[in-house]
């Protein structure tokens, strides 16, 4: 690992993000997924965060993240529209994996309840977006657990990336399969999502997850609609009653 680091670009190099992206895709084009993850610690230390939801494989790169550093920040999206399975599973597999620094970012509590289905995608820039972009302008680079795998729009996802601010992105797991990620988390023996078992594959915010086939895992994301993503990573009253999964 000691050769790794000392070939690793510093942060000044970031400057130009997109030029070192791309170099770095072409350096670490096979390297492991937690040697991806060092790199990235080491280039951006203490301005890098990882971004998770704590859905269906998300232990995966957590587990991988604790074995390296478990003071890193790790952002969680808690939109208020999640399911009550996902808060206590964060809570869970925080304590399990002993994260130090799991922060959970929250929307305009005056946002209406029924705004997703008003309109989806103002809903997931209030809920999503906005409360993410605040606190990544925090930092210089984001982790996130993205695989290629998962969507159209994602086949073709660099390991190494920019996002619309110009921060580093980095993903880690960008080519691990499904069989990878079933395999690490028995090897592991890291504990599952509550809803995987009850038929959700995929797991975002409750009004818009639906159980899907693990063959097609987003298929029970905004089902109806021709949407695979909630804008995150591209680029208002009412109470709030906390769904569980029927
Ligand atoms: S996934 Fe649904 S409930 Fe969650 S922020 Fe997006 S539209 Fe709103």
């Amino acid at each position: 690992m000691q050769k790794l680091r000392e070939s690793v670009p510093k942060s000044r190099a970031f400057q130009g993000a997109q030029a070192s992206a791309g170099r770095l895709n072409v350096r670490y084009a096979d390297a492991s997924a937690d040697e991806i993850l060092r790199v990235a610690l080491n280039a951006l230390p203490g301005q890098i965060a990882l971004v998770s939801s704590f859905g269906a494989d998300s232990a995966v790169l957590l587990h991988l993240l604790a074995q390296i550093d478990r003071d890193v920040p790790v952002l969680m999206l808690e939109t208020q529209m999640l399911f009550a399975e996902t808060l206590q599973y964060q809570r869970d597999l925080s304590a399990h994996l002993g994260l130090r620094d799991v922060r959970l970012l929250t929307p305009d509590p005056d946002l209406p309840e029924d705004l997703h289905q008003r309109d989806s995608k103002m809903c997931c820039a209030l809920r999503k977006v906005a409360p993410l972009e605040r606190v990544l302008d925090d930092f210089a680079g984001s982790i996130s657990g993205r695989k290629r795998f998962q969507t159209g729009q994602r086949a073709q996802m660099p390991i190494f990336e920019t996002d619309h601010a110009g921060r580093l992105r980095v993903n880690p797991l960008a080519a691990w399969t499904p069989a990878m990620l079933s395999q690490y988390l028995d090897a592991h023996e890291l504990p599952r999502h509550p809803l995987v078992a009850r038929g959700y594959p995929s797991i975002g915010c409750a009004p818009c997850t639906q159980p899907a086939s693990a063959a097609d895992p987003r298929a029970g994301r905004w089902a109806n609609e021709a949407r695979e993503e909630c804008g995150i990573h591209f680029a208002p009253d009412g109470r709030v009653i906390r769904r569980k999964a029927g």
